[in-house]
């Protein structure tokens, strides 16, 4: 079976895995937004987030993470408030330099797509759509695809089979003509291969001891370096 799409996940894979401290980057929103209770604010974000993620990765996917507004509003913050906005955008500005699109992705996706191979993003992520277009806008790559899912958007989240089908339906492809590019063994290597997908795994990224589990799973490839895909699915597609 030839390879006609591929779907990409974002962090760690798109994006080149940066570890990031996550309570100091709410550290950075929470002195904005009131800078009386910085840190009682930016703890009960950080705990919030880790929560919503370690039910996501509880649940098989299940239950997703849901979207950032959530969880301000669960932490009390008045998202309608201009310190809000302010202090969001210091947010924003802190992420910035652990969002650059990966050097290899514009010349990778021209080839995929010079080939008739169609392209999607599937993201697990709190942020909203909007966020994640800016970034891929910034780095010059948002028109190379043929369609973005993010799981902000959804009830469900990686592995669960829901969102996976999701894109290979406004792909129109099916699963044993899709490659699945992922930097996690679990959301993304097994979610992809258990619809029948061919998995290509970037190992090098930390992944959370809350959100990793033992695996007895073989992606059918593996790469270093995220060019590397194209290799891998023309190798594929003249077999
Ligand atoms: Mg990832």
């Amino acid at each position: 079976m030839a390879i006609e799409a591929v779907i990409f996940d974002w962090g760690g894979t798109l994006t080149p895995w940066h570890d990031v401290d996550l309570l100091d980057i709410w550290r950075t929103y929470s002195s904005t937004y009131d800078d009386s209770r910085t840190e009682e604010l930016a703890c009960a974000l950080h705990q919030g987030e880790q929560a919503r993620w370690s039910q996501q990765f509880q649940t098989n996917g299940a239950q997703g993470t849901g979207v950032l507004e959530e969880l301000f509003e669960e932490c009390g913050v008045d998202t309608s408030s201009p310190q809000h906005a302010k202090a969001l955008a210091a947010y924003l500005a802190e992420w910035d330099p652990h969002t650059y699109t990966d050097s290899d992705a514009t010349a990778l996706l021209e080839n995929l797509r010079g080939r008739g191979i169609k392209t999607a993003v599937l993201s697990n992520t709190m942020w909203p759509r909007a966020h994640h277009e800016g970034v891929l806008q910034r780095d010059g790559v948002l028109h190379l695809f043929d369609y973005l899912l993010f799981t902000s958007e959804w009830e469900t989240g990686k592995p669960h089979a829901t969102v996976f089908t999701d894109v290979l339906y406004n792909l129109d492809v099916s699963a044993e003509n899709t490659a699945f590019v992922g930097d996690r063994l679990f959301d993304d290597i097994q979610g992809s291969q258990n619809l029948g997908m061919r998995g290509i795994w970037i190992p090098h990224s930390t992944i959370p001891a809350s959100q990793s589990t033992d695996l007895n799973i073989t992606p059918a490839a593996t790469i270093n370096r995220l060019g590397e895909v194209l290799d891998v699915v023309l190798a594929w597609n003249e077999n």
